[in-house]
C-alpha cells in the first residue's frame, strides 16, 4: 500500500484502478521481427481496427454514422496502408510504421489550404491510434472500464476526447485549482487531486487504487483494512449526495427571504441536461471557447447556432448566458495563428482576440442572435477593461443586425452583459454598468490579477488569497457600480461556490452564484439553510 498525498480540487471519493495516461508524442525509431512479421502484425491490427469500427458503426445511426464510414474508407486507402508499408519494408516495428506514417500523411494534409483536408487530419489521428492501440493489445474491453485517470498534467483539449462518465478520478503531478482541467472535473463530479507527490507513474499503472478528493490522498493498492474502511465511505459519501436531491426544484431562498439565484456554469450544451437534472436555475457562464478547442478550425456559424440553440432549448426558458470565445492563456489553439507570448495571462486573449479578429467574431455573434430566438440567452463578454470594447462589440452586433434581417432569418437581440475579472473593470463598474446590461464577475481571473499571481502556477498558491482585502473591496465596487444602474451582477469564478463568501454576497446584494455542476446542489442547500 502507497499513499500519495494530493491538493483536493474536486471533492469525492472512489475505489478503481489507475490508468496513466500515456502521450504517444514519441515512438521510438527501433528495428521489429523483420518485414514479414511486423507486415503481419500491422494487417491484424487494421482489420481489428475494421471490425470495431464497424461494430461502432450499426450501434449509431444518423449522420453520426458517415464518420465511421469515412473511417472505414481510411482503413483501406493506400495512402495510408502503402505508408505503412514503407517504414515496415525498411525493417521498423509495426508500432513506428504506424506512427510515422501517421505523421506524414497529418502533415501532408495540414499544408493543404482546403479546410475539408485539415479537418480529415482528425480522422487520420483517430483510426491511427486505433491502429495503434490493437498493436499494442490494448482490448475494446479494456478501454470502456472505468478507471482513475493518473498524468502529469492534463491540458484542456485532450479532455475532449475523453468519455468523462469512464473517469472516476483524477490525480495530477501539476495542475492549479483553477485550471480549466479542475474546473471540468467539477462538472462532472469527478473527485480530483492536483499536486500529488511525485510518483513513478508507469510503476502505478493498472493498480487498484482509492482517490480520496476530500482528504487528499490517493492510497495505491491498499491493504483489506484500508478497502473495508474506504468501502463504508464511500457508501456514506454517495448516501449524503443522495440526501441533497431534495433541493433539486426549490428556490435559492434564506430564511429571511433572500434570494440567491444559483445558476450552473457549463463547458458544451450537452451538460445543460445535467444542469437541469442538478437543479440549476439557469446557467450562468457557457464557456463557448470549448467549441473551439482540440481541434483544426473555427467552428462555423451554424455549428455554432445549433449549439448555443441546443442548450436554450433544453434550459426551456431559463436563462442561458453564453460567453463569446475566451482563447488565450491557458486555451490555445493552433488555427487562429496566434503568436506565442512571454506573458499570455496578460496577453492577447478573449474579447482582445475577438476584436481583433472581426469575422470570426461576427460568426459568433451571428450564431448567437439566431439561438436567442429559442429562449432567454444572453451574451456576455470576457476580459472588458473599456467602455470601448463593449462599445466596438454593439457595433459589431449592429452589423450582425441588419445583416439577419436582410436575410430574413429568426433572430432576437440577446442582453449583453460583461466578465468582470480584470481590477480596471472593478474599479470602473460603474461606467461599465452604463453600457451593460449586467455584470458576471469571474473571480478567478480577478483574484489573479489583483495579486498579481499566475493561475496556472502552482508554486504561487500560498499567495492566492481570495479573501484578501482588495478582493473583498473590489467585490464590493462592482456591486455598488451594478446597483448604481440597476442591472444585476453574478458571480461565475468558482468563489461563487464557497459556503464561507455567502454572508458577504447576501450583504452587498449579489444576485446570483453560478457554480460548477458538481456543487449547484450544495449551493442551493448553503442559501435555503442560510438565516
Ligand atoms: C473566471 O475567471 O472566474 C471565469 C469564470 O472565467 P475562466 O475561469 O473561464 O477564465
Ligand atoms: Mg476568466
Amino acid at each position: 500500500m502507497k499513499k500519495i498525498k494530493g491538493t483536493p480540487v474536486s471533492s469525492g471519493i472512489y475505489m478503481e484502478k489507475i490508468k496513466v495516461l500515456e502521450r504517444d508524442n514519441e515512438i521510438e525509431a527501433k528495428k521489429g521481427l523483420g518485414a514479414e512479421a511486423e507486415g503481419e502484425r500491422a494487417a491484424r491490427a487494421f482489420s481489428l481496427a475494421k471490425e470495431q469500427v464497424e461494430k461502432l458503426k450499426a450501434e449509431i445511426s444518423g449522420d453520426e454514422a458517415l464518420i465511421f464510414d469515412a473511417h472505414l474508407e481510411m482503413l483501406d486507402d493506400p495512402t495510408i496502408t502503402e505508408g505503412v508499408q514503407g517504414y515496415i519494408d525498411q525493417d521498423y516495428t509495426a508500432e513506428y510504421a504506424v506512427f510515422q506514417a501517421k505523421n506524414d500523411i497529418k502533415e501532408i494534409f495540414n499544408q493543404m489550404e482546403d479546410e475539408y483536408f485539415k479537418a480529415r487530419s482528425n480522422d487520420v489521428e483517430d483510426i491511427m491510434m486505433r491502429v495503434l492501440n490493437n498493436l499494442k493489445g490494448k482490448s475494446a474491453e479494456e478501454e470502456k472500464n472505468n478507471f482513475i485517470l493518473v498524468t502529469d498534467e492534463l491540458y484542456p483539449s485532450e479532455t475532449l476526447e475523453m468519455d468523462f462518465r469512464k473517469i472516476k478520478g483524477i490525480a495530477t503531478l501539476r495542475g492549479s485549482k483553477t485550471s480549466h482541467t479542475t474546473i471540468l472535473a467539477n462538472n462532472f463530479k469527478i473527485p480530483a487531486l492536483i499536486s500529488i507527490d511525485s510518483v513513478d507513474l508507469s510503476e502505478i499503472e493498472g493498480k487498484l487504487a482509492i482517490i480520496d478528493a476530500i482528504n487528499g490522498v490517493l492510497i495505491v493498492e491498499p491493504d483489506e483494512e484500508t478497502k473495508k474502511i474506504y468501502e463504508e465511505k464511500i457508501k456514506n459519501y454517495e448516501e449524503a449526495n443522495e440526501e441533497l436531491k431534495k433541493y433539486i426544484d426549490k428556490k435559492a431562498v434564506t430564511k429571511s427571504g433572500k434570494e440567491l439565484k444559483v445558476y450552473a456554469n457549463i463547458g458544451s450544451e450537452i451538460e445543460a441536461k445535467t444542469a437541469l437534472e442538478n437543479g440549476a436555475e439557469g446557467v450562468g457562464l457557457f464557456r463557448s471557447e470549448f467549441l473551439f478547442l482540440g481541434r483544426n478550425n473555427a467552428p462555423d456559424e451554424d455549428e455554432q447556432y445549433r449549439a448555443y440553440k441546443a442548450a436554450v432549448i433544453m434550459m426551456a426558458g431559463k436563462p442561458v448566458i453564453v460567453r463569446t470565445m475566451d482563447i488565450g492563456a491557458d486555451k490555445q489553439v493552433n488555427y487562429l495563428n496566434l503568436k506565442e507570448e512571454d506573458n499570455p495571462q496578460m496577453g492577447l486573449r478573449a474579447i482582445r482576440i475577438s476584436l481583433k479578429d472581426k469575422p470570426l467574431f461576427k460568426t459568433q455573434l451571428r450564431a448567437l442572435l439566431r439561438a436567442s430566438y429559442y429562449g432567454d440567452l444572453r451574451v456576455m463578454l470576457p476580459m472588458i477593461i473599456s467602455v470601448e470594447e463593449i462599445k466596438k462589440t454593439r457595433e459589431i452586433i449592429n452589423e450582425c443586425l441588419d445583416e439577419l434581417k436582410k436575410e430574413q432569418r429568426h433572430f432576437k437581440m440577446f442582453k449583453l452583459g460583461i466578465m468582470i475579472e480584470t481590477p480596471a473593470a472593478a474599479i470602473i463598474a460603474d461606467e461599465l454598468g452604463k453600457h451593460a446590461d449586467f455584470f458576471s464577475i469571474g473571480t478567478n481571473d480577478l483574484v489573479s490579477y489583483t495579486l498579481a499571481i499566475d493561475r496556472t502556477n502552482n508554486d504561487l498558491s500560498s499567495y492566492r488569497d481570495d479573501y484578501h482585502t482588495a478582493v473583498m473591496r473590489l467585490l464590493k465596487m462592482i456591486a455598488d457600480g451594478a446597483h448604481q444602474n440597476d442591472i444585476e451582477v453574478g458571480i461565475c469564478g468558482a468563489m461563487g461556490a464557497d459556503p464561507k463568501m455567502l454572508d458577504y454576497y447576501l450583504d452587498i446584494g449579489i444576485d446570483e452564484v453560478s457554480v460548477s455542476l458538481g456543487k449547484i446542489l450544495e449551493t442551493k442547500r448553503n442559501v435555503i439553510e442560510h438565516e
